[in-house]
């Protein structure tokens, strides 16, 4: 399974809401295994289609090797994920994104909620998320509504992040062949 290039800051299109999937079928599947295999490769612990500049309300994770690295793997698709409840408790933990590359900030953020989503047979399901999981569905949802977690830290944090990324944009021999 080959990985997809992942999109990174500046590009616009991290800031579109995804449209729902309207029918899970063997190229939806096809294209969750697909992220899910550029998530391991990156590697990260969660990403959303639009990572991958596909605008649909998809996400994968796996964090079981987050809270113990003998763990075996554990993936998880979330299709048309819905947050339905947060905890009143919060929790501050560092996060990082795959399309912010090598920036790492504190966030506080609910520390347990409900999720309802399709899974990769399409099968309708609803779990209660504590620890990690919980922070990363959040961050993930997030992304599927044109939000980084980068929006919850200070103007001046924000813009000093962004202009660096916007900086590298330009300086990179990528963009200058343009
Ligand atoms: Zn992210």
């Amino acid at each position: 399974m080959t990985p997809i290039e992942i999109i990174t800051l500046p590009d616009r299109k991290l800031r579109l809401v995804s449209d729902p999937v309207e029918r899970i079928d063997d190229d939806v599947r096809r294209f969750a295994d697909q992220m899910l295999a550029t998530m391991y490769e990156a590697p990260g612990i969660g990403l959303a289609a639009i990572q991958v500049g596909v605008p649909r309300r998809i996400i994968v994770l796996d964090v079981a090797q987050r809270e113990d690295e003998t763990a075996e793997r554990d993936p998880v698709v979330m299709i048309n994920p819905e947050i339905l409840t947060f905890s009143d408790e919060t929790v501050v933990r560092e996060e990082g994104c795959l399309s912010i590359p090598e920036y790492y900030a504190e966030v506080e953020r609910p520390a347990e909620l409900r999720v309802r989503f399709l899974d990769r047979d399409g099968k309708p399901r609803e779990i209660e998320a504590t620890g990690v999981l919980a922070t990363c569905v959040q961050h993930e949802v997030d992304h599927l509504n044109g939000k980084l977690f980068i929006d919850y830290l200070s103007k001046l944090k924000r813009d000093m992040v962004i202009k660096k990324f916007a900086k590298q944009a330009k300086l990179s021999p990528k963009s200058a062949v343009l």
